[in-house]
């Protein structure tokens, strides 16, 4: 029932993770607790008003056609509305379906049977796209069903009138949609969080007030609209659906900006991190250096110690100037016919150099593998990176291996390790500028969160592409495929 939870939580804009939101309904869903009342009363009540109104309208009093038509403007509307929901400014978590104000307006402006074969066909067609578990299409099919045949059901009560009226009555109506739809999800989040009923409800009253309001003017203006003439309310859809795409837009550009702008600030706590760290051993042995009365191994030891840690920070600086590099559009890919297994011997046996004595790094390479239409260098470059990664995320022994492999038209390096892994929801995200599994370094192991960016850029400048293919505990095979040259 979590999935419901979320489903709904999303078309209200409920805080639907507890834990980030804080706020009203924030105590944690357990799922050993199952929400009989709530979901029978959806469930049923909406099947008995989808069944009621089908058979009433198709056998006793069937629409007419421009009926018909109508109805199938605003269903194809809602699902529309239900399908891509829209932020709202002030509006804390999530999106807000659209998909009422159609309901809402089927039910003015036709009858209960209408909003309600509507109000089901929106939710049942939606989740049934999303491949949504059985019990939550039920669960929310139903209570959009059972609102909007209350929704109608107010609309009956009222008669003909002037506009005003008719304002008033799509008021009304909207807030008989609310009131059905949020009463059931509010006894459900009580059911869920084993809280009392009453408190719940006015906690999801309050959280989805902005919402309703938007959404009840909105019908107003539609059915007023259609009042005058259909063709007005249609008239309305364009501008409507522009302002709904460029709001979307917007709000994902505003979360991908300040996505950058955390990661940017976990990248400058990061990267001072790890200049400090080899800059301090650096400094430390230079000073020892300078004393009198050191021993040739002592110095050998030191020198040793600048060197790789010297090392260390000139990759750092390299990355930094790579990523910015290839950001503003400097690099650009030599292509000319390379010798795979050239390459992979090169960087396999610089990497034996400086390999920790438990790793073991060994190559399977088919020497008739055909030559690759690529910049070497570049190549060179993201091998390196792979293998620095699989050494640097083993466990303490690890093997890696490198291989190559013809596949079709197109030439296949890989480098497996048995290390860590990575779980699947990371395994898009590590190829981001930045982006680490472990951004506090609780394992102690450094880096930038620039090394695979780099080599993605790099891959891709080459007509090529990379991925990973890995299972947490177990370890990854990283891969990048690059066109053969031609013969
Ligand atoms: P860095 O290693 O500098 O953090 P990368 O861009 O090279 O940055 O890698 C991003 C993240 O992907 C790493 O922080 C690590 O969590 C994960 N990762 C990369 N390679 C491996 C690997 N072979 N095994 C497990 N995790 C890996």
């Amino acid at each position: 029932m979590e999935e419901t939870i979320t489903q709904t939580a999303r078309r209200y804009h409920l805080p639907h993770r507890p834990a980030r939101v804080g706020s009203t309904l924030v105590p944690p869903v357990s799922p050993e607790i199952r929400p009989v009342l709530p979901l029978v009363a959806a469930v049923s009540g909406g099947a008995v008003s989808f069944l009621a109104a089908v058979v009433s309208s198709l056998a006793i009093d069937p629409p007419k056609g421009s009926t018909t038509l109508g109805a199938l403007a605003l269903l194809g509307s809602a699902v529309i509305a239900e399908a891509f929901p829209v932020p709202i400014e002030g509006v804390s978590a999530g999106r807000t379906s659209l998909a009422t104000v159609f309901i809402v307006a089927a039910a003015v402006i036709y009858d209960w049977r209408l909003a309600g074969v509507v109000g089901f066909l929106t939710m049942a067609t939606v989740e049934i796209v999303r491949r949504r578990a059985a019990v939550r299409i039920a669960f929310n099919s139903g209570v959009y069903t059972l609102a909007a045949a209350a929704a109608g059901a107010a609309a009956d009560a009222f008669s003909e009138g002037s506009l005003l009226r008719l304002c008033i009555e799509t008021l009304v109506v909207s807030t008989a949609f609310y009131v059905v739809n949020i009463g059931l999800l509010g006894l459900l989040f009580a059911r869920l969080r084993a809280q009392p009923v009453l408190p719940t409800l006015r906690g999801t009253l309050v959280s989805t007030t902005v919402p309703f309001a938007i959404m009840a003017s909105l019908s107003v203006i539609l059915v007023a609209l259609w009042d005058r003439s259909p063709y007005l309310a249609v008239a309305l859809l364009g501008p409507l659906v522009s302002i709904a795409l460029y709001q979307r837009r917007q709000h994902d550009t505003l979360d991908r900006l300040r996505e950058l702008d955390r990661l940017k600030d976990e990248f400058i706590a990061i990267t001072s991190h790890e200049l400090r760290t080899p800059l301090a051993s650096v400094y430390g042995a230079a000073m020892t250096l300078q004393r009198h009365g050191l021993g040739d191994d002592q110095r050998e030891s030191l020198l040793g110690v600048i060197y790789r840690e010297s090392g260390r920070l000139a990759r750092l600086v390299d990355q930094v100037l790579w990523a910015s590099k290839l950001e503003s559009g400097r690099v650009t890919a030599e292509i000319e016919s390379c010798d795979p297994v050239a390459l992979v011997d090169d960087v396999v046996a610089a990497e034996h150099a400086h390999l920790p004595p438990a790793v073991s790094l060994t190559v399977a390479l088919d020497d008739a593998t055909p030559r690759v239409a690529a910049d070497g260098e570049k190549v060179k470059q993201v091998l390196v990176n792979l293998i620095d990664n699989a050494v640097k995320y083993s466990t303490d022994s690890s093997a890696i291996e490198v291989s190559l492999r013809t596949v079709d038209d197109r030439v296949r390096f890989s480098v497996r390790d048995d290390g860590l892994g990575i779980p699947l929801v990371e395994q898009q995200r590590i190829f981001d500028k930045f982006h680490r599994l472990d951004p506090n370094m609780r394992r102690g192991v450094g880096g930038t969160g620039l090394g695979l960016y780099i080599c993605k850029q790099l891959v891709e400048q080459m007509n090529g592409h990379i991925w990973v293919a890995s299972r947490e505990g177990e370890g990854s095979t990283f891969a990048f495929e690059l066109p053969a040259a031609e013969a």
